[in-house]
């Protein structure tokens, strides 16, 4: 452990919320330690314009979040390795390249990874949308190589009707029929309905929606592997694709595992009001990575990353000082925006629901007043 006048402060990933960190010890030093971001990557990207950007209305450099300029004006020093594991008892971040990081108060802001990835060929020839970065580099490369050769459509099929699936089907389907292609999009769920955990009248706008734009949606259907062709549903058949796209659901990133960290029974490292983690005062989790014991069926969205950033920037500093830690509670609400690609979105809160381009042009501005926050 380090002496009382420099004590270590790592932060583990880049995340929405520790980005809100970095810009306020940027404006207000932390006093008396020292500030260290562990990253396994330089840029992150801002998860609510990825399907802008497959759309084609962002370019990368609208989402991507240089993690490591915020955290190195903030005066953090870097290390850009993966973090691998926690050690507890000697209070070290274990990475995959370098020497163990020490920490006296470690916090953790990781994301999340797909489940699902470990069924057969589906990390070989499936696009997964974890890592973000990865998946926006790919799909970009991807999706600018599409020509207009006339013949057969190309077919893409989105396996996850979250919402996050449900926005890159539709965004999909726009950006390759802009292209001058045919296109055959098929959204497959594995549950008895899409976007189960949004108001009804979300719901049907998405269907009715789908219906107008000739996109399939197949409910209650299960992908059982993958291959260079395409895709093994559980009853045998067999269906052909161009582009398999993996959104089927978050579950907990692989670093709590090995860490003697509690997590629930998706992986989740299980955090307090406070947001630290159970059994642990000096490490706190916010973001898709943890889940909260009081709340489990919080979203992981992207909109609680943000809120939890000024919660663990207030605690970091509560925790050096000695301070009472302060609690947070999720909100129940929040306001959805989902991309359709064609300059429209599909809105809600408060059990209302509203779509047109209007909401899109609100998602924008809203999309583009966070970055600009950060870029
Ligand atoms: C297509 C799509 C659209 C979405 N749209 C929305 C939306 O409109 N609104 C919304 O609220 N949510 C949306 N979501 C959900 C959203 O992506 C997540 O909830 C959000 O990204 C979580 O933020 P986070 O801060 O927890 O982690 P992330 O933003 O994923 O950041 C994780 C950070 O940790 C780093 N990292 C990962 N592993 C390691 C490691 N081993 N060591 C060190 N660093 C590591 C990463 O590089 C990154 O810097 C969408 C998701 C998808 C897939």
């Amino acid at each position: 452990m380090s002496s009382e006048s420099t004590r270590d402060v790592v932060l583990v990933g880049g995340g929405h919320s520790h980005i809100q960190v970095f810009d306020h010890f940027t404006r207000n030093r932390l006093p008396n330690a020292r500030l260290t971001l562990v990253v396994d990557r330089r840029i992150a990207m801002y998860s609510g314009m990825v399907p802008g950007f497959v759309a084609g209305q962002y370019g990368v450099q609208d989402l991507a979040i240089d993690a490591v300029a915020l955290a190195e004006k903030a005066g953090a020093r870097i290390v850009l390795s993966p973090a691998v594991r926690v050690d507890t008892e000697r209070r070290q971040i274990v990475v995959a390249d370098g020497p163990p990081v020490p920490y006296d108060v470690a916090a953790f802001d990781l994301g999340s990874t797909v489940t699902g990835l470990d069924l057969p060929g589906v990390r070989e020839h499936a696009l997964p949308t974890r890592p973000i970065t990865e998946f926006v580099h790919r799909v970009d490369t991807l999706l600018e190589d599409l020509k207009a050769e006339g013949g057969d459509p190309f077919r893409v099929v989105v396996v996850g009707g979250g919402a996050g699936g449900m926005e890159l089907i539709f965004t999909l389907e726009s950006r390759i029929r802009s292209a001058g292609v045919r296109v055959e999009a098929l959204l497959i769920e594995g549950g008895p309905r899409i976007v189960y955990n949004y108001p009804d009248p979300v719901r049907w706008r998405l269907e009715r929606a789908a219906e107008r734009r000739g996109i399939t949606l197949r409910c209650d259907t299960l992908v059982e592997a993958a291959d260079e062709g395409g895709v093994v549903l559980s009853g045998g058949e067999r269906l052909s694709c161009d582009l398999l796209v993996w959104v089927a659901g978050p579950v907990g990133h692989p670093l709590f595992e090995p860490s003697a960290i509690a997590t629930d029974e998706r992986g989740f490292a299980l955090i307090r009001p406070t947001l630290q983690f159970k059994d642990h005062d000096n490490l706190m989790g916010t973001g898709d990575c943890a889940t909260f014991i009081d709340f489990p069926f919080t979203p992981k969205a992207g909109v609680y990353a943000v809120r939890q950033g000024p919660i663990i920037t207030r605690n970091l500093l509560a925790w050096l000082e000695g301070r009472p830690l302060v609690s947070y509670t999720p909100q129940k609400e929040f306001l959805t925006l989902m991309n359709l690609g064609d300059g429209t979105a599909i809105g809600a809160k408060w059990g209302f629901s509203f779509q047109g381009k209007w909401v899109m042009r609100l998602k924008d501005r809203i999309d583009r007043a966070f970055m600009a926050r950060f870029q």
